[in-house]
């Protein structure tokens, strides 16, 4: 059996789960690509806690975790299942790395989850568990806690982080138009260092990349990718699946950590 990689995804506005458009179609063919695994460990931006927290329930609600979006993405459900078992096995494996984790029995899946899920797997059959971030613990918590979890692709669980490549609301906000060079240069860089495997000044991309704060000014989209990572194996190699800005600003880009 070929092991399972690690993936990242810029899981794009809500919008996408309405239109699929060309991010749509490239999570489809990543879906189809990897087939369907035993179970799904995501990492999403979109659940922020002290703690390391996985979601333990059978049945997760589908969150609708944002506003002002038309109604119909409001009546959108991603039916996946839980899957208990691999919560208590995620939990097992992060005590036994040191953190102080724990299960939540009914947090539900969250649209940085749920959105780019609705294509890879658009059968909701394969069980999905969440894990959340602590954004305030840096990506090097995060590359720890996704090396905790390397050893899920055992049970043939696949490990994601959803997140965004660069995600600066402000300057989406100011409709930015024409893609922005610096969004294309900090995900330029990412790209290099993801090569290079120099997870260490990744790590610190703030300080050491070009536009690193303008391109995250706050790092919780940044994350998932270090969950990603953490969970490849050390000889990675990165593949990049898609590329786009969306709205001139936002860098769309996902990897498979093969
Ligand atoms: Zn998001």
């Amino acid at each position: 059996m070929i092991p399972l990689p690690s993936v990242f995804i810029s899981h794009g506005s809500p919008m996408h789960a309405l239109q699929a458009g060309r991010a749509g179609t490239a999570w489809a063919a990543l879906g189809k690509r990897l087939g369907k695994p035993q179970a799904i460990l995501i990492a999403s931006a979109h659940w922020e806690t002290n703690l390391p927290m996985v979601t333990g329930t059978a049945r997760p609600e589908t969150i609708h975790d944002f506003s002002g979006f038309p109604e119909p993405l409001y009546r959108l459900r991603y039916n996946a299942p839980g899957a208990p078992a691999v919560a208590t096995r995620a939990h097992a494996l992060l005590k036994e790395a040191g953190f102080t984790a724990a299960i939540d029995g009914t947090r539900g899946l969250d649209h940085g989850a749920w959105a780019p899920l609705l294509y890879m797997y658009p059968d909701a059959d394969v069980p999905v568990v969440q894990l959340s971030l602590q954004p305030a613990l840096g990506p090097r918590h995060h590359l720890r806690l996704g090396r905790a979890l390397r050893k899920l692709e055992e049970d043939n669980v696949l490990v994601i982080g959803s997140g965004h490549m660069t995600h600066n609301l402000r300057d989406w906000m100011r409709g930015a138009g024409q893609p922005q060079p610096y969004a294309q240069e900090f995900a330029e860089w990412v790209r290099e260092r993801l090569e290079a495997h120099d997870l260490d000044t990744l790590a610190d991309y703030r300080a050491r990349s070009p536009h690193g704060a303008r391109a995250h000014p706050s790092d919780e989209h940044f994350l998932p990718l270090f969950v990603a990572l953490g969970a490849a194996r050390e000889d990675y190699k990165p593949e990049r699946i898609y590329s786009a800005i969306d709205s001139g600003v936002l860098s769309m880009d996902a990897y498979v950590f093969n």
